[in-house]
């Protein structure tokens, strides 16, 4: 298991719709992919998305990122030492989070390959299948309601909706949708950042005065302001999730610390990858915290190992791994099966994509 050779190449899919939310419109993913070889000629396949926005990682950042610092730091060490490896992809460089994903997830890959198992059943086996959540995008009110009677009618019971644009108005936005949807299905509602803890508040109050049951909101104010994140917290009844306010370990530890949030999500992208994720999944648990496993906008690839760790972590509830959902594209074969809502695990090595098409390989 010796690490050969780590090759670069860039994959582009169309989605079904623009992905609109607070900070940006998306048309098309257009991600970096990994690929790992190891002296026995096994492969482990990766991927980054360039979330500048959110991550500050960008096409041109995260292709540097690993040539020039990861690539150099690892090549020729020995993946029988998983942690020695892991230890060294995340000190060589500060930042990055999402080169480190991309890498994390492909030795990860190959690790569980060369041990003949699917990747969940080595990070704790917790369940086969679950459930994810679609995301609506942020739009005029008719059309929010129309994509989510759409996604309903494609058998999801859960809807995550973007918001954070429009003050109280999105009351009236989020009201419409659970009307027109009915009370059985689960709303999600993300802000991204959109309100100041004041705003957060009287919106959270309205929409629990309007009885809308909303299962969490999720990063109603700006990441840095950690103060008013735990005050919404103490305000309103609903259960706050943050987001981009929990980067590393060492945010969910603070985040914990103070109870600034109900509940944390877990995103590769944002925690450098899998080793660090289950540090965080492991520090929720001692607290008895929940976490949901979320995703930027990513293809299957890298979806597929926030599956497999969701899949292997009890402390992961929630799954709005809806990346490949998104998709205008057929999937790609291998590992975990995107079936509408139900994530389902399969029996193949590793996180188990494979065929990835991705013609510029270097
Ligand atoms: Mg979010």
């Amino acid at each position: 298991m010796r690490i050969e050779k780590i090759e670069l190449g860039t994959i582009t899919l169309p989605l079904a719709h623009p992905f609109k939310t607070a900070l940006r419109t998306v048309e098309h993913i257009h991600d970096i992919v990994v690929r790992v070889t190891d002296n026995e000629g096994r492969v482990g396949y990766g991927e980054a998305p360039p979330t500048a926005v959110i991550t500050g990682d960008t096409l041109g950042s995260i292709t540097c990122a690993i040539e020039e610092f990861i690539a150099p730091a690892i090549v020729g060490m020995d993946l029988a030492d998983l942690d020695a490896v892991m230890a060294k992809l995340n000190g060589c460089m500060v930042h990055n989070s999402s080169p480190k994903a991309a890498v994390d997830m492909a030795l990860y890959d190959l690790w569980a390959k060369a041990q003949g198992k699917p990747l969940y059943q080595l990070l704790g086996n917790a369940k086969a299948s679950f459930e994810t959540d679609l995301t609506i995008s942020v739009n005029p009110t008719e059309e929010m309601v129309r994509d989510a009677l759409e996604a309903v009618e494609k058998g999801f019971h859960i809807l995550k909706i973007k918001v954070g644009k429009e003050g109280l108005a999105d009351v009236e936005r989020i009201a419409a949708i659970r009307e027109a949807v009915g009370p059985d299905i689960t709303l999600r509602v993300d802000a991204n950042q959109g309100w100041t803890a004041a705003q957060s508040v009287s919106i959270i109050k309205a929409l629990e005065d309007k009885a809308l049951n909303i299962q969490l909101v999720e990063q109603p104010v700006p990441a840095e302001d950690i103060a008013g994140l735990k005050f919404v917290t103490g305000q309103v009844d609903t259960p706050i999730l943050a987001d981009e306010a929990v980067f590393s370990p060492q945010d969910a530890a603070n985040l914990i610390t103070i109870r600034a949030a109900d509940y944390l999500n877990i995103k590769l992208m944002k925690t450098g990858g899998i080793w660090n994720a289950l540090k965080i999944c492991k520090l929720a648990k001692q607290h008895g915290m929940e976490c949901m496993i979320g995703c930027m906008l990513e293809s299957q690839i890298s979806v597929a190992a926030s599956a497999h760790l969701c899949a292997g972590q009890s402390a992961i509830t929630m799954a709005d791994l809806d990346g490949p959902s998104l998709c205008a594209t057929p999937p790609m074969a291998g590992g975990p099966r995107f079936d509408g809502a139900v994530i389902a695990m399969t029996e193949d090595p590793g996180i188990g994509v494979r065929d990835i098409p991705c013609r510029d390989w270097h």
